[in-house]
């Protein structure tokens, strides 16, 4: 298969570790979705491609955290942060 943009056949499938951040602002309070797809990588231009898997989408369609899902969901860092919910394992 050729390259979309540059239409070159050297092209590689690599393995990939992608964090997915909403943009802006607003998504500093959402989650944070990781997915580790194969990653079509046109070795001339450097145009990729990946599929997000299903249940990573649902979190990116839905902008809250699903069960099963890599995820780091911000508001709960903060509230440990501020001593509201004690880590587990730690006495407080
Ligand atoms: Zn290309």
């Amino acid at each position: 298969m050729s390259c979309k943009s540059c239409q070159s056949q050297n092209q590689s499938i690599l393995n990939g570790e992608i964090a997915i951040h909403f943009p802006g602002p607003k998504g500093l309070d959402k989650p944070i979705v990781w997915v580790f797809p194969k990653l079509g990588v046109c070795l001339h231009c450097g145009l990729t491609e990946f599929t997000v898997p299903e249940r990573e989408l649902s979190v990116l369609v839905k902008g809250t955290a699903v069960e099963g899902a890599v995820v780091l969901d911000e508001s709960v860092d903060r509230q440990e942060r501020e001593g509201k919910v004690p880590s587990p394992g730690i006495d407080v």
